[in-house]
Formats: C-alpha cells, structure tokens, sequence
C-alpha cells in the first residue's frame, strides 16, 4: 500500500513522487509482476494501468541490462496497443518514467514516414510501443527485431481484435522469446481473448 514497500529502486519511483500512494490496480500487480508471473488484468483508462505495468516492464529492462555481457541496447519489453493515441500516451509516461534510469522508449505507429521510427530503433531502444500493423511492417524490414523481447504488454486486447489485428499480434507475439512474462489488459473478455489468453500466456496468471 506504499510506494516504498514495493521495494523498488528510487530511480525506478522517481516517476511517482507526485502520487500518495500506488492506485488499486498497482498495489494489485506489482507484487506479481515483479515476480516474474504472467497477469490478467480487467481494468479501465483512468486506473492507474500505465504504470501498473510500465515501472515492472521498465524494472525487467535494468534486469536484463545487468545480467547481459552485451553492451548492445535490444528490446526487452513490448507494449501492443490498438491504437496510435493510445500507443503515444503509453509512450508518454514510459519515456517519463524510464528516464532517470535512462531506460529507452520508442512509439511506433502507422499514418507517419518511417524513417524516424528506423532511426531510433536503429540507435537502440529498451522498450518498444506500438500499433500491430506498423510494428509488423518495420519486423518484416528486418529494421525491429523482437527476439531480445522477454516482457510482453496486450493493452486493450478486446479492442485490438475487435479491429481485425489478431493476424498481426499473433505474428508479432511469436517473434518475440519463447520465455517471457506476458501481462494482457482488456476491458471484457470474450472467447476470442480468452483463447489467444490460453496460446500465448502461463496456463496460471494471475487475475486482478
Ligand atoms: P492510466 O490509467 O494509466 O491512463 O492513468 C490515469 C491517470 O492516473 C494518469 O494521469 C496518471 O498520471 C495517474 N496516476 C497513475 N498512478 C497514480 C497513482 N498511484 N496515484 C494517483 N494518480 C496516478
């Protein structure tokens, strides 16, 4: 129920100074999620869901970086998200939020050039937000290579299949380590979600 019991980092916190206290759906997930376990997670914009996920996924990267003898920046953690306004206020805060820890982030979202979104990837980044179609296209490029990827985010996953991406999500969750901790956010949960659930994620996850 406090920040400083989650035992995080400050750096990792730093993002959170102007809050009381961790929301209800935080003070839910992160034991969890700092555990390494896979989550589901029925909640709505305005909870808190961003960084319900966010400080874990930035939490897994400064893992990662520690226990790898590359110096090479990959992407460890992806975030899916239906669309490109909900894309770039996840990206707001992750970009906010890693920052003291210089934990990377990048949009990437269709309607726009790709040139930007090559360069940046090609200058390196830790966390990788995007739309499906877009992100599918620069992976086909051979430009976004998924197979550091060991943390995985499904935000609004009804909506995503409800606009016809499950081809391109499919796609895109195969490329990505056959060991990842998989966290999927969805406002209702119908068959559809519920089996791509089933393929792709621990047959134990968590519920909040
Ligand atoms: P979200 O559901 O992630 O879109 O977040 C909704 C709003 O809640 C954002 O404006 C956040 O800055 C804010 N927020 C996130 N975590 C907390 C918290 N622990 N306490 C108060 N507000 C928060």
């Amino acid at each position: 129920d406090s920040f400083s019991e989650s035992g995080l980092a400050d750096e990792v916190l730093e993002c959170c100074k102007a809050f009381d206290k961790p929301s209800p759906i935080q003070a839910h997930s992160w034991p969890f999620l700092l555990d390494g376990r896979d989550l589901i997670g029925i909640a709505a914009t305005g909870s808190g869901k961003t960084l319900a996920f966010g400080i874990p996924a930035i939490r897994h990267v400064l893992h990662k970086r520690k226990s790898s003898a590359s110096k090479k920046v990959s992407p460890r953690c992806l975030v899916l998200s239906p669309t490109r306004e909900l894309a770039q206020q996840i990206a707001d805060v992750l970009c906010d939020a890693g920052k003291p820890s210089g934990v990377r982030s990048i949009c990437i979202y269709g309607g726009t050039s790709k040139g930007p979104q090559i360069s940046t990837l090609k200058a390196g980044v830790d966390i990788v937000i995007g739309t499906p179609g877009r992100l599918k296209d620069l992976i086909e490029m051979g430009v976004c290579r998924l197979n550091e990827v060991s943390f995985v985010v499904l935000d609004e996953a009804d909506r995503m299949l409800d606009m016809g991406f499950e081809p391109e999500v499919r796609s895109i969750l195969s490329q990505t380590c056959s060991v990842r901790q998989m966290v999927m956010f969805s406002a209702t949960w119908p068959p559809a979600v519920h089996q791509l659930a089933q393929e792709f994620m621990d047959p134990n996850p968590v519920k909040v």
